[in-house]
């Protein structure tokens, strides 16, 4: 069934019970539930963009056809094939949807290009990567991941918390596989997705074997559970009032294991200290996440861009100076974006066993500015707006008594009331609501902690040229 439509999505978790916890409630099938249908649409809705648009979204190989973001690039033709699956993906939910299935399609497809890696151990730990990258795209499977320790206290290791178990951690190997025990944060679409990830982040001390795991498993595997945080919307909200917030909302869930049976052919890595901290740098995860998430967040930040712009004509301030320099500001961080993207796919590298990857070093350097720049952008957008985010009455209003002053007062530059209010209200579900908050919360920190990811870049850069240029201005030469 490879390449799904969003009927066959929905189905599949249908038939895939898992257990989640909600606002005091056990829900199992997760597409009947209000708080859960609409995030559960979300995801459909881009799995029937793929099923309509296969010349875009799906490629062949070995007469198999599967969704593109599972293609492993060969040639710079290939990484733009990817770009355009990921940008028709990430367009049509204006980036929002953080976690849509090419974040993960990419990872299984960098682990098993890179499945010697995960062989050092074993050959067979190679060859579980691989077979679990055929199921994944043979299937096409939404995949969620669950790679952070949870915040108890982060002074101490995993192996010096109050329990031992407070961390996903190995209790015991069996002949049928691990017994694992613990915690993973968190899982945003955990409870809306087919299979589950787990891995190692860098940052393992010596002493934590038992904690370094990489394995997936089905979300709807006995001892698995997922506790969601309370949702923004319950499945009520309207879109007129939430224009955003109504339709892309994506549940965030901490994972709990119980005792949960990882059969031996879904472990991919386990006990290993030095794999665990060289995992990201080693298996081209971060060239390719990086290209991914850069082309998915352009597309969030050309939203809130285009916001800004649409919100000041709409009153006509975009006629002032100063307001026409911060716009200024944001579209030029939209051309820093999409150039950083271009010359990545355009200074690939291979990887030395026929593959390529985009290069890191433009990729890891937008990993830590586009979340600025966004942040940025909702600081202009509110900024810019003032007042007329917190004036918006609500669709009832429109159609009450007080419609007729409503459409006098609210009116904008040219602009009917109603437009005025729908625009602003767009404005405000970007930057300022719940939903909007996470959204910027989102960008802040879906990709690790900023302060580790920059350091870790001055680590990684290669600053002979720089350093050269230093010493050639000491000597007087040029
Ligand atoms: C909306 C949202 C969605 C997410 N979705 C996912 C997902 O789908 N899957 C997933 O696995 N994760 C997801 N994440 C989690 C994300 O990976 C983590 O938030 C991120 O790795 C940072 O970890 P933390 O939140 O535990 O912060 P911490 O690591 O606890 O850091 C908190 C603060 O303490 C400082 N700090 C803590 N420890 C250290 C240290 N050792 N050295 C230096 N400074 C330190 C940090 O600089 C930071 O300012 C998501 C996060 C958000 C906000």
């Amino acid at each position: 069934m490879a390449a799904r439509n969003g009927a066959q999505f929905v189905e599949g978790l249908r038939q895939a019970p898992r257990e989640t916890w909600i606002s005091g409630r056990k829900v199992t099938d997760v597409t009947a539930d209000p708080a859960f249908k609409r995030p559960v649409q979300a995801i459909a809705d881009l799995y029937d963009r793929q099923a309509a648009d296969p010349a875009t979204m799906t490629c062949s190989e070995d007469g198999e056809t599967f969704g593109a973001t599972f293609l492993t690039p060969k040639s710079h033709a290939d990484l733009v094939k990817r770009r355009g699956a990921m940008k028709v993906w990430a367009d049509s939910s204006f980036g929002l949807v953080g976690r849509s299935p090419d974040y993960l399609n990419t990872i299984v497809m960098t682990w098993a290009e890179g499945a010697d890696f995960f062989g050092q151990r074993g050959a067979h730990f190679a060859d579980n990567v691989r077979n679990y990258y055929k199921l994944c795209r043979a299937n096409d499977l939404f995949l969620t991941h669950a790679i952070v320790n949870p915040q108890s206290d982060r002074s101490r290791g995993s192996h010096q918390q109050d329990d031992a178990f407070t961390h996903l951690g190995v209790v015991e190997e069996t002949k049928d596989g691990l017994i694992v025990r613990g915690a993973k944060m968190l899982a945003t679409h955990g409870p809306t997705a087919d299979e589950l990830l787990v891995y190692p982040q860098p940052g393992i001390r010596e002493g934590e074997e038992r904690y370094v795991l990489a394995f997936g498993i089905p979300c709807a595997t006995k001892g698995l559970k997922f506790i969601c945080r309370e949702p923004f919307d319950d499945g009520t909200q309207n879109v007129f009032d939430h224009p955003l917030g109504a339709r892309f909302e994506e549940p965030d869930a901490v994972c709990v294991f119980d005792d949960v049976l990882v059969p031996w052919d879904r472990v991919f890595l386990y006990g290993d200290v030095k794999m665990g901290n060289a995992l990201f740098s080693q298996a081209s995860i971060r060239n390719h996440t990086g290209h991914q998430t850069a082309i998915r967040g352009l597309a969030k930040c050309q939203l809130i861009t285009g916001i800004a712009v649409a919100l000041t004509r709409a009153v006509k301030s975009d006629t002032f100076l100063h307001v026409q320099e911060q716009l200024g500001e944001c579209l030029g961080y939209l051309q820093l974006i999409e150039g950083a993207i271009e010359l990545a796919e355009r200074k690939a590298e291979p990887t030395g066993r026929g593959a390529i990857r985009p290069a890191y070093a433009p990729l890891q350097s937008l990993r830590y500015h586009l979340p600025k720049w966004y942040e940025r952008m909702v600081q202009v957008t509110q900024v810019l707006a003032a007042g007329g985010l917190l004036i918006s009455p609500t669709e009832a209003d429109l159609n009450s008594p007080v419609g007729p002053d409503i459409r006098k007062y609210y009116k904008g530059a040219a602009v009917e009331a109603e437009d005025r209010i729908r625009l602003f209200k767009l404005a405000w579900d970007a930057t300022g609501t719940q939903f909007g908050q996470r959204m910027l919360q989102y960008e802040r920190y879906y990709a690790g902690d900023p302060v580790r990811v920059a350091a870790g870049y001055y680590n990684d850069y290669d600053v002979t040229p720089l350093l050269d240029a230093v010493k050639r201005a000491l000597a007087g030469a040029r």
